[in-house]
């Protein structure tokens, strides 16, 4: 495939009316820098990327709005409609008065004029001053769940973004946000793969019209987050092989065949590459015998919290 030849990737259209990717390009890592991300997320668009994920807490919104701005200098992209852009509110921005600004920010940091999608990242609030990504328990405040999604409202009614969705929440919450909302969720955005299948989940969230966008899809081996067990999974392996497939792929292919979306991450041409190229290709149901077989594991279980935090975070779901 030349530099220049891209992958279609196929849409869903969320119930908020706009469509999404099926494929998102996760951006967020431990060692983020500017340069980085910036050139991953320019070849990303070279090779077919439109829907990106980022969040106030990566450290990457910048580097991928100056991508967005070189694309189109380029004339990668024409317009920065062809973008589904994706980013979230943070835990210390997590209450009703500062989700306004804290969008802004975002859209300051992007150089953007609207998001398409905006989440609040974890059903949790710390103290406004304590910006960092983990959490001791005494930082954590109670969370206004009705206030901030009043405040996420406004932001969609403002134009700021086209979708509001949220992230890391179980079915109680979810069901508890739908009591209330006058825009339900577009989203939610959760861990999702062969080894954290999320069946109930997944199913509740179906028959609400909330579409589920998988996050760490491949388990996020390699951070201090996830872990090797979905690429070392030996009956994985087995299943890439029968395929001529790479466990990605396997992993991948997966998630599109459950209808949810998903975002990975890779900063690497080929790898980002060999994420696009799952639309040849089928699991079987011998494939999916095995798939069935795998130990399943939670692997983000306190959130960006450093002690136990599992029981109130995930309400014993599985
Ligand atoms: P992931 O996409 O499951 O895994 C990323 C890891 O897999 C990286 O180490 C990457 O390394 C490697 N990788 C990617 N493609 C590969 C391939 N084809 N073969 C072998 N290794 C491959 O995990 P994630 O980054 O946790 O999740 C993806 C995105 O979801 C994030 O970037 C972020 O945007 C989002 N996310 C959201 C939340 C939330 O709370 N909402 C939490 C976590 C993540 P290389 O870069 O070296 O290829």
């Amino acid at each position: 495939m030349s530099s220049t030849t891209k992958l279609a990737v196929p849409n869903v259209v969320l119930q908020s009316s706009f469509s999404m990717p099926v494929i998102g390009f996760g951006t967020a890592s431990e060692t983020n820098d500017g340069d980085t991300v910036k050139a991953a997320a320019i070849e990303a668009i070279k090779l077919g990327y439109r829907h990106f994920d980022t969040a106030s807490c990566y450290g990457s919104e910048q580097a991928l709005g100056e991508a967005i701005a070189e694309a189109l200098k380029l004339g990668l992209i024409s317009s920065r409609d062809q973008l589904f852009i994706t980013s979230k509110l943070w835990l210390s921005d997590n209450h009703p008065h500062l989700v306004l600004p804290a969008l802004q920010k975002s859209l300051q940091n992007l150089g953007l004029e609207y998001l398409d999608l905006y989440l609040v990242h974890f059903p949790m609030s710390a103290k406004p001053e304590v910006r960092k990504f983990y959490h001791k328990e005494d930082e954590l405040v109670p969370f206004d769940l009705k206030g901030v999604w009043a405040s996420m409202e406004q932001c969609h009614n403002l134009g700021l973004t086209k979708s509001i969705g949220v992230s890391n929440f179980s079915t109680k919450k979810l069901e508890d946000l739908l009591s209330f909302a006058t825009i339900p969720p577009a989203v939610n955005q959760v861990e999702l793969n062969l080894s954290w299948q999320q069946k109930n989940l997944r199913e509740y969230c179906k028959a609400k019209g909330i579409m589920v966008t998988a996050y760490s899809p491949l388990g996020a081996g390699g951070t201090s987050w996830g872990s090797n067990d979905v690429m070392e999974s030996e009956l994985l392996k087995d299943i890439a092989h029968v395929h001529g497939k790479s466990i990605a792929q396997v992993s991948l292919r997966w998630l599109y065949e459950q209808g949810v979306t998903f975002a990975v991450k890779s900063y690497n041409k080929e790898r980002m590459k060999q994420n696009l190229e799952i639309f040849n290709f089928s699991l079987t149901n011998n494939d999916y015998q095995k798939i069935n077989q795998i130990k399943q594991e939670r692997k983000v279980k306190n959130g960006p919290a450093g002690f136990d935090l599992a029981d109130l975070l995930w309400d014993g779901e599985n």
